[in-house]
């Protein structure tokens, strides 16, 4: 064996949802959002000349971080922004995280964070959902080098009450608290509210579900001044043209349309609570989801072999094994009619 061969950094990758592409597939398996962004988002990818791409794009990405900062009420310098939240979250382990403490983060939880703390060397410790698959504020009151969690969890999708969050804050001053918020617009409350109240918070979020915008790739951080410029300090110090000219454009104009945000998000709401009552009625069983998803379990039917049977249909769902969730499956919430045909099929699934 050559020596350089020891001095390859090797890790095991986070394999991402499988991107099939049939022209009559019900995609429910990577919780996009089943609506097009808004029709703003046309206009201004229109509105950048070819010309104007020969040209660097804003390395601040002024006009899509003071959009954000006016939609949260927070200043410009109060607001980071990267291509997808998973750029964002790497970036921030890699500002944030580097003590000799561990990280904390569930067990059952978004399956990038081991990967980002081995890749990048961070000792972390799995702290247990409970038998309910909530996180318990309690178990994080102990010696960590930082702490993150999705709210509401995923795949779980069950939301943490603000005032959970605020005691995980308290009882741990001397630690960064992350709050991934990917799916906090589908009726959960945001921790963006406690950002003047503790400089140790970063709330993060995404445009690729609520939004719409998975294919653009746009994610972003909020917390305090400090924070945010050693975010951006890594940034530049990485890759200072993260967002390009089409992204800033784009972004800037979905957060603008309040309305048709409001719109969507209110037609998947509504379309995850009538799902409930048919997975229900169907016999599965699952915890309760303010996300745009629902992790559900049957008592007879394997998941593995259900999650098969879909797929031959087209349908595709997430399965994702892991000692404690290997009889669920993860389905996202797609539109009324999309989600008619899944009933119709779970209906005569013998089994
Ligand atoms: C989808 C998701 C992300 C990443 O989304 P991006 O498309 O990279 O913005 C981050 N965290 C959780 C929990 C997610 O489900």
């Amino acid at each position: 064996m050559p020596l350089y061969e020891k001095y390859i950094r090797r890790v095991e990758p986070y394999v991402p949802g499988e991107q099939p592409n049939f022209p009559d597939m019900i995609k429910l398996n990577t919780n996009e959002n089943p609506y097009p962004p808004s029709p703003e988002v046309q206009k201004a990818i229109d509105s950048c000349s070819l010309s104007s791409l020969r040209l660097y794009p804003d390395p601040t990405s002024h006009k899509l971080n003071k959009a954000i900062a006016n939609r949260y009420g927070l200043k410009e310098s109060q607001v980071f922004t990267g291509v997808g939240s998973d750029d964002v979250i790497a970036m921030c382990f890699l500002t944030f995280f580097n003590s000799d403490k561990p990280l904390l983060f569930p067990d059952i939880t978004y399956a990038f964070y081991p990967v980002w703390a081995e890749m990048l060397r961070i000792p972390y410790t799995l702290i247990p959902l409970n038998d309910d698959f909530e996180i318990v504020p309690e178990d994080y009151c102990r010696e960590n080098g930082g702490i993150i969690f999705p709210n509401p969890n995923a795949p779980t999708g069950a939301l943490l009450p603000l005032e959970c969050i605020e005691s995980i804050i308290k009882s741990n001053p001397d630690s960064i608290i992350m709050v991934d918020e990917a799916y906090i617009d589908f009726g959960g409350q945001s921790a963006v509210s406690l950002i003047e109240k503790y400089d140790n918070l970063i709330v993060v979020q995404t445009f690729s579900k609520s939004r719409a915008l998975a294919g653009m790739r746009i994610g972003y951080a909020m917390g305090n001044e400090k924070l945010i410029k050693a975010l951006n300090d890594v940034k530049y110090s990485f890759n200072s043209y993260t967002m390009n000219r089409q992204v800033i454009e784009a972004g800037a104009a979905a957060v603008r349309d309040e309305e048709y945000f409001q719109s969507i998000v209110n037609k998947i709401i509504s379309t995850r609570e009538r799902a409930k009552k048919e997975f229900t009625a169907l016999g599965f069983k699952f915890k309760d989801s303010m996300s745009n998803f629902l992790f559900v379990t049957h008592p007879e039917w394997k998941a593995k072999d259900l999650f098969e049977a879909l797929k031959e249909k087209h349908i595709f769902v997430r399965y994702l094994r892991g000692k404690r969730t290997d009889n669920y499956l993860r389905i996202t919430i797609g539109t009324d009619e999309e989600m008619d045909t899944l009933f119709e099929f779970l209906r005569n699934y013998k089994g």
